[in-house]
């Protein structure tokens, strides 16, 4: 497989027998619905991948550009958000579902990863308020400023976020 941005190999990474495909600039390939084992911060897998991937070098392309799946080749992928937060953009392949992460945004995830318990009080929280509450975004490096669709939550993301189930 190459790499979706520099077209350079990408490397197969063995963690706790799963392979994962990485990039000499810190971008990050999943198979079909692994990356859910490596997206939550207290994840082993997720903790050791991060960690191999800050080892890299930043990258320096523009992730705006849209990409091919690094398996279906042909196939353009998605962008979409990663939770309903809205906070981190990945790609995901509407062929194989496979996910590609670009430099810093594994990080990113793991910043903004909401605990079990906390949506669980949004769950809550939406049943007794009628699915109107305010979230505070989580303070990140990479966003120091709260994006503006953060706040002032609309119902169906709300509903989207107590139906997340990532473990
Ligand atoms: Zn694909």
């Amino acid at each position: 497989m190459h790499c979706p941005r520099t077209n350079a190999s990408l490397e197969p990474l063995l963690i706790g027998g799963i392979t994962v495909y990485t990039s000499a600039q810190g971008g990050v390939f999943f198979d079909n619905s692994q990356i859910f084992k490596f997206s939550s911060p207290e994840l082993k897998h997720g903790q050791v991948l991060l960690k191999h991937l800050s080892e890299h070098s930043e990258s320096e392309y523009d992730v705006s550009l849209r990409i091919n799946c690094p398996q279906c080749k042909s196939i353009v992928m998605m962008r979409r958000y990663f939770s309903p937060l809205k906070v981190v953009e990945i790609d995901e392949c509407p062929g194989c579902a496979g996910i590609w992460l670009d430099s810093g945004e594994l990080a990113k995830i793991h910043e903004n990863h909401l605990t079990p318990r906390e949506r669980k009080l949004l769950a809550h929280e939406m049943a007794t308020n009628h699915g109107f509450i305010t979230i505070k975004p989580p303070k990140s490096k990479y966003y120091p400023k709260a994006p503006k669709n953060v706040q002032g939550t609309t119902v169906e993301r709300l509903v989207q976020l107590a139906l997340l189930n990532f473990e």
